[in-house]
């Protein structure tokens, strides 16, 4: 099955400012967190939590889209 949308984790701090060109996560976003008056945030699972309180903008209470299958742990 193909990933149709390949974004990756931008987490968990936004990557604003010296960090605009990404992260050094580099793992496949699976949600999407809304922000105020920026763009919204990708994160991978790993990064989810700690966005929340690290990036800068996050909607309190949250707001999260999932918008990529999560990779399911090996049986
Ligand atoms: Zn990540």
């Amino acid at each position: 099955m193909g990933v149709h949308r390949s974004a990756l984790c931008r987490g968990p701090y936004g990557g604003e400012g010296h960090r605009a060109g990404g992260t050094d996560c580099s793992d496949p976003a699976v949600f999407e967190v809304a922000r105020h008056n920026r763009q919204p945030l990708l994160v991978c699972p790993v990064h989810l939590g700690p966005s929340l309180l690290l990036a800068a903008g996050v909607l309190w209470p949250p707001e999260i889209r999932l918008i990529a299958r999560a990779p399911r742990p090996p049986a």
